[in-house]
Order: C-alpha cells, then sequence, then structure tokens
C-alpha cells in the first residue's frame, strides 16, 4: 500500500501535525520536533506526548508512517570541533524527542564538509557521530536523506549513503531517504521509464531498497546535475508528472512514507489525490 503525505506544521505543537495531515488527505506526514531554526527547545511535558499519541490514533495514522526531520543547523560533520559537538548533542535531543512521541524514524541531511576537509574525512566524522548517537538513544533509525550536493552538502552520490551504511555497527539504526529533486539535480535521471529503471537499479546495487526507509516526492526547479537544490509543484518542473505516476505503480515504494516538500502547500491536497489518481492506472 501507498502512503502519502506532506510535511505538515507543528505550529501551536507537535500535536497538531497529525491533524493537519488528516485536513490535507494525507495517511503520513513529516514534520519538525521542535523549532528547526533554534538549537535547544524545551522537553516534551507529558500532556505534549499524550496529545500526540492520541491526535494520531484519531486520524488513524501509523507511528511508521511518520518521517520527522531534524533541524537544519545540525551538522554532525562539520569540520570545526564545537559546532560538530553542539551538533551532535542536538540530533541526540532530536533522536530522544522523536523515540518519546513512539516514532521510529528520524530524516536528517548528512552534513557539510564546509570546503575544510575531504568529502571522505567528513563522511567518517559522520558516521562516527551516528554510532554515538545510537548507542545513546533506543530504537529510532537514523534516515540520511540524499542531497542535491548543493555548496558542499554530502550525500548526493549513492556511494556517500553506501559509505555511511557500512560504517554504522547497528544496521537496524540506519536507513536512506531519497528526494526525487535532489536524486535528479545530483545527476540522476529519473524522467523516463528506462531512466528511471537504471537509476534505481543503481540505487538498489550501491545502497540496497532495504534500506529505503522514506522518499521525498518533489518536482525540481533546476535541471538534470545542477547541484541546485530547489523544489518545485509536481508537474510544474523539470521532472514532469511520469516520474510520479511511475513511484506510485511501483510495490517498491509501498509502506513507506512518501512525503512532498512542493513549495506551494495550497496544493497539497490535491496532489496527494493526483498521486492517487496515478496509482489506479
Ligand atoms: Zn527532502
Ligand atoms: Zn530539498
Amino acid at each position: 500500500m501507498k502512503y502519502i503525505g506532506a510535511h505538515v506544521s507543528i505550529s501551536g505543537g507537535v500535536f497538531n501535525a497529525p491533524l493537519n495531515a488528516k485536513a490535507i488527505g494525507a495517511n503520513a506526514f513529516a514534520m519538525f520536533t521542535k523549532n528547526q531554526r533554534q538549537w535547544t527547545s524545551k522537553p516534551f511535558d507529558k500532556e505534549t506526548i499524550d496529545l500526540f499519541k492520541k491526535n494520531l490514533e484519531l486520524v488513524d495514522i501509523k507511528p511508521q508512517m511518520v518521517l520527522p526531520h531534524d533541524s537544519y543547523l545540525i551538522n554532525i560533520g562539520s569540520p570545526e570541533v564545537e559546532k560538530r559537538e553542539k551538533s551532535l548533542e542536538a540530533f541526540i535531543d532530536e533522536i530522544q524527542r522523536c523515540y518519546e512521541l513512539g516514532l521510529d524514524k528520524l530524516n536528517f541531511h548528512p552534513g557539510s564538509h564546509l570546503k575544510m576537509i575531504s568529502e571522505y574525512e567528513c563522511l567518517d566524522l559522520i558516521a562516527t557521530n551516528m554510532n554515538i548517537a545510537i548507542s545513546k538513544t533506543k530504537d529510532v533509525i537514523l534516515v540520511i536523506e540524499n542531497t542535491a550536493g548543493q555548496g558542499s552538502n554530502l550525500g548526493y552520490k549513492f556511494e556517500h549513503l553506501a559509505y555511511l551504511i557500512d560504517k554504522i555497527e547497528d544496521k537496524s539504526r540506519v536507513g536512506v531517504c531519497l528526494d526525487t529533486c535532489h536524486t535528479f539535480t545530483a545527476g540522476y535521471d529519473l524522467r523516463t521509464k528506462e531512466a528511471f529503471e537504471k537509476t534505481f537499479l543503481e540505487f538498489d546495487k550501491i545502497v540496497g531498497f532495504k534500506y529505503l526507509k522514506g522518499m521525498h516526492i518533489n518536482d525540481s526547479k533546476p535541471d538534470l546535475g545542477s547541484k541546485v537544490d530547489r523544489h518545485e509543484s509536481l508537474g510544474l518542473g523539470k521532472l514532469g508528472l511520469e516520474l510520479f505516476r511511475m513511484i506510485m505503480n511501483n510495490s517498491r515504494f509501498d509502506d513507506i512514507p512518501l512525503i512532498l516538500e512542493t513549495i506551494d502547500e495550497s496544493k497539497w491536497a490535491d496532489e496527494i489525490k493526483l498521486l492517487k489518481s496515478f496509482e489506479k492506472n
């Protein structure tokens, strides 16, 4: 079965996210567990946690179909010791918050080398910090998102994802999320049946579908290989609708959250309907 949603608001409290998802006809969603522009936030109180769980049940969305996203400030691969340590601390706190809400995943961007160290030195720092974070927390799967490769962001090659997974001691705690816009602008074509099959065959060979724990469903403003991260509404970008039709009709994308991060949230309900309509064809 396909589970489709969007990255919804937590304005007023995390417990509003399930209701916001329901309002657009979603059976999955992404959210932040705190203000993503701040390093710290106050711990959840029992009422918040209980209400979140109650609302999730109320809207009949499974905890496994929630894909929380960490703060954009975090860079656990930072070449600067102080920033790296601050990031690790915040990262562990985010994992803990997911655990408290009864959620089993945390989606994060691997990190950036800031042109101060090599790509693989940075990936080693990320892997080390992922292992530390795993050892200090329970159950939550760290879901590495592939990136467009903008600036010095790592994770734009399937090999980067595989390199990190290989270094994680507890493989049950690691997964990946593929963003269709990032995949495309990183240089992997997805627009035709042939390109789609070639890209996902490569993904399966290098990373493995068993690690795929979620997808970000976005059209792309920039072109193939541009290394620029700009999302677009479905059908209005360089990817076109055929890709989304193929995803909806491929069982490899069953039973994981498929999350819209498209730019016009007033279209999310229609985009979910559109994706569902593809499934029948
Ligand atoms: Zn994304
Ligand atoms: Zn993006």
